[in-house]
């Protein structure tokens, strides 16, 4: 079963401007699914039409089985949205602000409580239930956002830029979070600036640019395709000049410290007979995190090359 099944789904604004041109996707019950795009590239538009806040032009949107347009509510019970923008009363507490979204799906009392109570628990926030929501910190609003989007138990949550600008400790601790979410047989589909979290989270991955998908695949594949494998070197001495190494492009990213390309029909003992040779002794190395960034300015940039040919 599709959690989300999408086709040919268009958007004009008025203006004319086509937000949307024409995008299929699908994501599979229990994915934990990456929605990728640069600024502007239509993800809002996207997430808007998912969740009945904009109408599309045309195409058709399922959730679950259920068409965001003919069976709204069914469609709507099934998901859970946590916006960018903080959009609460922030006079109100974490605890009735989830309250007061269980009884906008009319879930009885005595239910909604019980259900306060997991969410709350569940982002790590029930110490905080009666505080002032104004009150909490930058990450911790974002959590009541996410507890209150999950009240009604939705199958699938789509959050959108859920880690932007909280600091890297508690964005680790959000990203254990959806992991457990998820594990619980939550869908999620996300959307993220940081591309090291898609890269570590999710296992699907759909990347849009000016309209259009122009990925749909599986992480794992998709990292596999990258050509060249970039590796942080830590010297034992600093750099006098950069020297030339045969098949491996370097750059300098410090005194002592060395970024590496390796291509991946070159060998690793290769070089390093060639730092040997050139008298450059190595004290460690890591793999540079963030290769779903590589692929995707790779990806972006050869989709315009061959656009401007
Ligand atoms: P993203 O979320 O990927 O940054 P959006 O979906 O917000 O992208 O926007 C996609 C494009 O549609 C952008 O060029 C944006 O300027 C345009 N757009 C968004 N909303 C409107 C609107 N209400 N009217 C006209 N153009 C819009």
């Amino acid at each position: 079963m599709n959690a989300l099944s999408i086709q040919n789904l268009r958007k004009t604004y008025q203006n004319g401007f086509e937000a949307l041109k024409g995008i299929d996707l699908e994501v599979k019950q229990g994915d934990f699914f990456a929605l990728l795009g640069a600024n502007g590239a239509g993800k809002s538009t996207a997430i808007g039409i998912i969740s009945s806040l904009v109408n599309a032009s045309s195409g058709s949107v399922k959730i679950f089985g259920y068409d965001v347009k003919l069976q709204r509510n069914l469609a709507k019970s099934c998901l859970g949205l946590v916006p960018q923008e903080i959009n609460f009363n922030q006079f109100d507490t974490a605890k009735s602000i989830v309250l007061n979204q269980a009884g906008y799906y009319g879930i009885p009392r005595h239910i909604a409580l019980q259900r306060m109570e997991t969410c709350l628990k569940q982002v790590d926030l029930w110490d905080k239930r009666d505080t002032i929501s104004r009150r909490l910190s930058g990450g911790m609003k974002r959590r009541v956002m996410i507890a209150r989007a999950m009240v009604h138990a939705p199958k699938l949550l789509i959050l959108d830029e859920p880690t932007a600008g909280v600091d890297i400790e508690i964005r680790r601790a959000m990203w254990q979070m959806m992991q457990e979410v998820n594990a619980q047989g939550t869908t999620i589909i996300l959307t993220t600036h940081y591309l090291e979290e898609a890269e570590s989270l999710c296992r699907n991955i759909a990347i849009i640019d000016s309209g259009k998908i122009i990925e749909h695949s599986d992480m794992a594949s998709l990292l596999s395709r990258l050509h060249v494998d970039y590796f942080i070197l830590d010297l034992a001495q600093p750099l006098m000049t950069m020297p030339t190494l045969t098949g491996f492009s370097l750059k300098s990213l410090g005194e002592k410290v060395l970024e590496v390309g390796v291509p991946k029909e070159r060998s690793l003992n290769d070089l390093f007979k060639q730092l040997s040779a050139a008298n450059i002794q190595v004290i460690s190395m890591k793999n540079k995190s963030n290769r779903l960034e590589q692929l995707f300015i790779d990806l972006i940039d050869s989709k315009n090359t061959r656009g401007n040919t």
